[in-house]
């Protein structure tokens, strides 16, 4: 699996720039907090094991906002005059512990990348909150909260360059014990040991390609670096090697010792291993739970599990198909 091409590789810097953007203090987020050398940056806390890490309450969102909605000249025309679109997010309330993993599953469309965009602030809500630490993140700066919250997007990817370089690309004044300890964190130690420059290898069109796996826990490592509170994890694919995938569990079981991790999985080892799973469908959180009752009580979840645990293997994509749900 070589690099990528072109397209995929602007895309990836783009997403690179997002990040980078993003993220502007060094932030005290409990994950390396033991490593770090340089003076404490003011008024930011790491969250105590038992403090909520995120909590949506009523969460309203659509698309363009309620005001531009109302307004003529919209494109969809389909509707009646009292018709009002969907909303994209209707009264979305749960909480997220400090420590843990929480998978988010659901058909394609059902508001899910959504949700992780509206914890980073992406978008404004129409109506309710969203609290990180306990704090509202309306009244956070963005660097803060950016610095909370790491967020590996779907589309996120490596880019040409050293493996050094995607790792401290948005943190460029980390240390090299930093470095060593995120690469460790993500599973990647052996492979980066086994590349012919170690760190330094060139990736992209130098042809020392990594597999995508290895590719999503470089961009776990990114994310890492700047020791968030709370990881964000758009699973990029639900295909992997068996090595990659038990590579990817061990990775997500030890940074979720440490931090928050809230992964949109798109894999039935991710959901079964979570300690809690949020499934969501046109908009709402239908059920909260973990698997084996939500297995029992929950029609949605067990029509996406069972054709997931049916295809016979783990490695086999979660559903994203969105018709034939019970009713
Ligand atoms: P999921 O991640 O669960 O597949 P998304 O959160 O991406 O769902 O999308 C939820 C809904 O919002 C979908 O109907 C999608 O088409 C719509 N949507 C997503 N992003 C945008 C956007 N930037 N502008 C307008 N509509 C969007
Ligand atoms: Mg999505």
């Amino acid at each position: 699996l070589f690099f990528l091409a072109i397209g995929q590789f602007q895309q990836g810097r783009a997403a690179i720039r997002r990040v980078d953007e993003l993220t502007t203090l060094p932030q005290e987020g409990g994950v390396l907090d033991r490593m770090r050398h340089r003076p404490k940056p003011p008024s930011t806390s790491s969250l105590s094991a038992d403090q909520d890490a995120v909590e949506f309450r009523s969460v309203h969102f659509s698309y363009g906002g309620k005001d531009e909605k109302n307004g003529e000249g919209g494109e969809g025309s389909s509707g009646g005059d009292a018709q009002q679109p969907a909303e994209t997010l209707s009264d979305v309330t749960f909480s997220v512990a400090a420590r843990g993993m929480t998978a988010v599953v659901g058909p394609s469309g059902a508001g899910k990348t959504t949700l992780f965009q509206l914890i980073e602030r992406f978008h404004a809500l129409d109506s309710g909150s969203i609290t990180v630490g306990g704090k509202d993140i309306e009244t956070m700066p963005l660097s803060t909260l950016r610095g909370l919250v790491g967020y590996v997007q779907q589309d996120t990817a490596a880019m040409r360059g050293s493996v050094r370089d995607n790792v401290v690309y948005a943190t460029p004044d980390a240390s090299d014990e930093d470095v060593r300890q995120v690469i460790e964190l993500a599973g990647l130690t052996k492979v980066v040991s086994e590349l012919p420059q170690g760190l330094d290898t060139e990736l992209g069109d130098q042809g020392s390609g990594l597999s995508g796996g290895q590719r999503q826990r470089l961009c776990i490592a990114r994310a890492l670096l700047q020791k968030p509170a709370v990881l964000l994890l758009d699973e990029a694919t639900s295909h992997l090697d068996s090595d990659s995938e038990r590579e990817f569990r061990e990775t997500l079981r030890k940074v979720s010792a440490r931090c928050a991790v809230i992964a949109i999985a798109h894999r039935i080892s991710t959901v079964v291993d979570a300690d809690m799973i949020v499934v969501m469908n046109e908009g709402r959180v239908q059920a909260v739970g973990q698997h084996d009752e939500l297995m029992k009580r929950d029609a949605l979840y067990y029509r996406l599990a069972n054709s997931q645990l049916q295809a016979a293997t783990s490695t086999a994509s979660w559903p994203t198909d969105p018709t034939g749900m019970p009713g």
